[in-house]
């Protein structure tokens, strides 16, 4: 019964750990991810960077920006 106990006991410092260890990472992720813009024509959503801007309408290649101006 004590060999249970202890290895529950391993077991939770384990998975304490684990959590401290995932906390302590930063997300980067969020850092990286620009912002993200939706085609005004067919509705993508795509990175701010490689969107076409035209006035406040963003498109995801100029193909939309011709279409959605016609
Ligand atoms: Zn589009």
């Amino acid at each position: 019964m004590s060999r249970l106990i202890f290895l529950f006991a391993i077991a939770a410092v384990v998975y304490l750990l684990l959590k401290s260890y995932r906390r302590n990472v930063p997300e980067k992720k969020q850092d990286v991810a620009e912002d993200m813009v939706r085609c005004a024509h067919c509705g993508v959503h795509l990175p701010i960077g490689e969107s076409v801007r035209s006035g406040d309408q963003f498109f995801c290649c100029a193909d939309h920006l011709d279409a959605h101006q016609k």
